[in-house]
C-alpha cells in the first residue's frame, strides 16, 4: 500500500482534532475535575479546559504552515498557561509531536507513529514515570503500541487511530485497580486504588477525538 492510499494526517484534520479535543474537554470539565477530586486536588478538568481554550484562541484564524509549527504552538501554549502536572506533561507531548513533524504538511501512519513515540517518551521523561504508575502513560502507552502495530502492518490511518482509541480507553479503565506512585494521587497510597486516573481519562479523549477527526 502506498503512503497516499494509507491516508495521512493533514493540517486541516490536525486543527479539527484540536478543536474536537478542546470541545470534549470543555464538556467533560466537571467529570474530569470530579475524578481528580477523588485522588488529587480537583483541578484536572479546570487545568485542561483552561489550556485548550487558550490553544483554541492561539490557533484560531491563523493556519500554521505545517504540522510541526502547529503542534509546537499547542505545546508552548499549554506549558505557559496550565498550572499543575498536566500542563508540562501534555505540553511536552505536543512539543515533541511538533519537533518530530517539523516542515510536514501531512503525516503518514509511520510518521505519526514515530511522532507519537517521541511524545510518549517526552511525557515519561518529564514526569519521571513509567507505565503502571496510574498516570497518563497508562492510556498513552497502550494507544501508542496499538497505533504502531497497525502502522507496521501497513494499515490505513483510520484503522491505526481506531485501534489506538480503543487501546487508550482500555488503558484508562485499567488504571482503576492501580496504586498511584506518581503525582498528587501517590500521597494517598493504597487509597488511590479503585479510582480512575484523570490524566489517563484525558488521554483516552485525545485518541478518541483523533480517530473522530481522521474519519470525518
Ligand atoms: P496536578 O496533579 O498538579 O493537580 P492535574 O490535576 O491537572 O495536575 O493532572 C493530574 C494528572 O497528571 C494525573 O491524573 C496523572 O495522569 C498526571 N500526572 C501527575 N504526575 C505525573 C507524573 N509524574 N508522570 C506522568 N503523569 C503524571
Ligand atoms: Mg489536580
Amino acid at each position: 500500500m502506498t503512503a497516499e492510499a494509507a491516508g495521512s494526517l493533514t493540517l486541516d484534520r490536525a486543527v479539527d482534532w484540536l478543536t474536537r479535543f478542546a470541545a470534549r474537554i470543555h464538556a467533560d470539565r466537571e467529570y474530569l475535575t470530579g475524578l481528580d477530586a477523588a485522588i488529587g486536588d480537583g483541578d484536572h478538568g479546570i487545568n485542561m479546559d483552561h489550556g485548550f481554550q487558550a490553544v483554541q484562541q492561539k490557533i484560531a484564524g491563523t493556519l500554521a504552515p505545517d504540522l510541526g509549527a502547529l503542534f509546537k504552538t499547542v505545546g508552548g501554549t499549554l506549558v505557559s498557561t496550565v498550572g499543575g502536572a498536566s500542563g508540562p506533561i501534555f505540553g511536552t507531548a505536543f512539543l515533541r509531536l511538533g519537533a518530530s513533524l517539523v516542515g510536514k504538511a501531512s503525516a503518514t501512519p509511520a510518521e505519526l507513529g514515530a511522532a507519537l513515540q517521541e511524545a510518549y517518551e517526552g511525557m515519561a521523561a518529564r514526569g519521571k514515570s513509567g507505565r503502571g504508575e496510574k498516570t497518563v502513560l497508562d492510556a498513552f502507552g497502550p494507544a501508542l503500541d496499538a497505533f504502531q502495530a497497525a502502522a507496521a502492518a501497513g494499515r490505513a490511518l483510520p484503522e491505526a487511530t481506531a485501534a489506538a482509541a480503543t487501546a487508550a480507553a482500555e488503558g484508562m479503565e485499567r488504571t482503576i485497580p492501580l496504586r498511584a506512585t506518581k503525582g498528587r494521587a501517590s500521597f494517598l497510597g493504597d487509597n488511590s486504588i479503585g479510582h480512575q486516573d484523570p490524566g489517563a481519562t484525558s488521554v483516552a479523549a485525545l485518541f478518541r477525538t483523533l480517530d473522530d477527526s481522521v474519519r470525518s
